[in-house]
């Protein structure tokens, strides 16, 4: 982040601009917004900001930036668009003292301005650092949409109810108090009988709250799928957004975490001092716990929960504990890492099943049939299977599997540094000490990536060589 985003106090606070032209009205329509006190300096200003002046809108100086003209500002435009005016009036206003935005001109401004949506007191600003305002609009243009226009009403009403609502027990009971309040009530309200009748539905609506029973908590077992957080089910993200714990593991990715409610406590069981995981125990009575003081407890999972998670440790857990829970599945990475060498995981005429396999177990390297999987034509996806890759080679080999049999290692799948490894049985152990993966990688054995992704890869590669 090269800025950081706050919102400046500038209620009866001086805001000057320099400049009468379009770049002067495009940043006036947004000031004018806001209860500062506006002052524009303009030889020669448009018609419409002559307008604003003669309603009593801001004020304005049918002159040139003079020395003390931007003196007790919070905030400064430049907006002649003339780069020797504006920088000789950004130059008088840095004396004056005031934090100062060129109009045009990132690298000397010390502050610019986001895309605002308004649903004031409800404001959010969108920045890009002046990358892509096309993108800026584009997420303005949702977000307006989204946001429905009662919501600034609804928010005004609502904050002088606050001290009322201290009365509900802090943490969910409020919780779910405004976010009835928000995206129900206040909207059906407003709809049916108009902004007036919302003061006393609030009323009910706390009178309601205060006598309900205390709520349960209850465990949310969820696929964060392979990283890629545009891969997580609706479910999962309304899950996160619910949660009052997020107990993830190692392999869920930053992106996702920051999917979960912000007030959400988020617990890494990946980690403990001296680097060291977790034990499964712990993590079981970490879900109970929190689930019965009453939280909405979110265990995330990478991929499926289903699929080599420990899933069925942790639904005992609950279940000896009479904790309610439910699954939410997720993309799991043999579907991301096939997904991302363009082929099926079955296909007729080639295999009619697919095993998905581990490479490790609690004894160590995992013992499979071996027999079955070296049969021309079988697919295996094989999880957490780097370091055990000379160990299942030597297995193959051994039972009569074709050296030839494609095997191709997908490093980080979904994610913007997934990589691919095409290699053969013969030459697995030592492709994949040469490519050295650091991220998490799925084996697909009996797979190649299909051959146009392949020529594709090449081209890429040689471009970036
Ligand atoms: N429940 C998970 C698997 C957990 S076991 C799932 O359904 O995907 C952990 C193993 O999953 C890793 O060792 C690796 O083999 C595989 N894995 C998880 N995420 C991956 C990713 N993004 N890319 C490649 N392999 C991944």
């Amino acid at each position: 982040m090269k800025h950081f985003p706050v919102f400046i106090a500038v209620e009866g606070r001086r805001i000057v601009v320099s400049g009468g032209g379009d770049a002067a009205v495009a940043k006036l329509r947004l000031l004018l917004k806001t209860e500062a006190k506006i002052s524009v300096f303009a030889t020669d200003a448009l018609p419409l900001i002559q307008q604003w002046a003669q309603e009593g809108k801001l004020t304005l100086h049918p002159r040139a930036m003079e020395p003390g003209d931007a003196m007790c500002a919070v905030l400064f435009y430049a907006a002649n668009e003339d780069e020797a005016e504006d920088a000789r009036v950004a130059a008088l206003a840095h004396r004056d003292g005031a934090r100062v935005n060129i109009v045009d001109n990132l690298a000397d401004s010390q502050f610019i301005t986001p895309a605002i949506v308004d649903r004031d007191p409800v404001t959010v600003a969108i920045g890009t650092e002046g990358a892509a305002p096309v993108l800026a609009r584009a997420i303005k243009r949702d977000l307006e949409e989204r946001l429905p226009a009662t919501l600034g009403p609804l928010a005004r009403i609502g904050k002088a109810f606050r001290n009322v609502v201290e009365a509900l027990p802090m943490g969910r009971a409020r919780r779910d108090f405004w976010s009835e309040y928000y995206f129900k009530t206040g909207p059906q309200i407003i709809d049916e009988n108009g902004i007036e009748a919302v003061p006393e539905a609030l009323d009910n609506l706390l009178t309601t709250h205060l006598s309900a029973p205390e709520k349960e908590g209850a465990v949310d077992l969820v696929g964060a799928g392979p990283g890629d957080p545009d891969l997580l089910t609706l479910k999962a993200r309304k899950a996160l957004d619910a949660a009052d714990v997020v107990i993830h593991d190692r392999l869920v990715t930053p992106e996702i975490l920051e999917l979960a409610r912000r007030e959400a406590l988020v617990i890494d069981a990946g980690k403990e001092g001296f680097g060291k995981a977790m034990a499964q125990n712990d993590i079981n009575a970490l879900i109970v716990e929190h689930a019965q003081s009453g939280a909405h407890v979110v265990r995330l999972k990478a991929g499926d929960p289903t699929v080599f998670g420990r899933l069925d440790e942790e639904i005992e857990a609950c279940e000896a504990a009479d904790v309610t829970w439910r699954i939410i599945p997720g993309i799991t990475a043999a579907s991301a890492a096939v997904a991302g060498i363009g082929q099926s995981l079955t296909k007729r005429q080639r295999n009619a099943s697919v095993q998905l396999l581990t490479g490790h177990d609690m004894k160590g390297f995992a013992d499979h049939d071996w027999r079955t999987l070296a049969a021309q034509g079988e697919v295996a996806a094989i999880y957490m299977g780097k370091r055990s890759a000379r160990f299942i080679q030597g297995r193959l080999m051994m039972h009569g599997a074709d050296p030839a049999t494609p095997v191709t290692f997908v490093e980080n799948a979904s994610r913007p540094d997934q990589r691919i490894v095409a290699t053969t049985l013969a030459e697995m152990a030592e492709a994949l000490s040469d490519a050295s993966l650091i991220g998490p990688a799925l084996t697909l054995y009996g797979l190649a990536p299909r051959a146009a992704m392949t020529a594709l890869q090449e081209i890429q590669e040689k471009e970036f060589a």
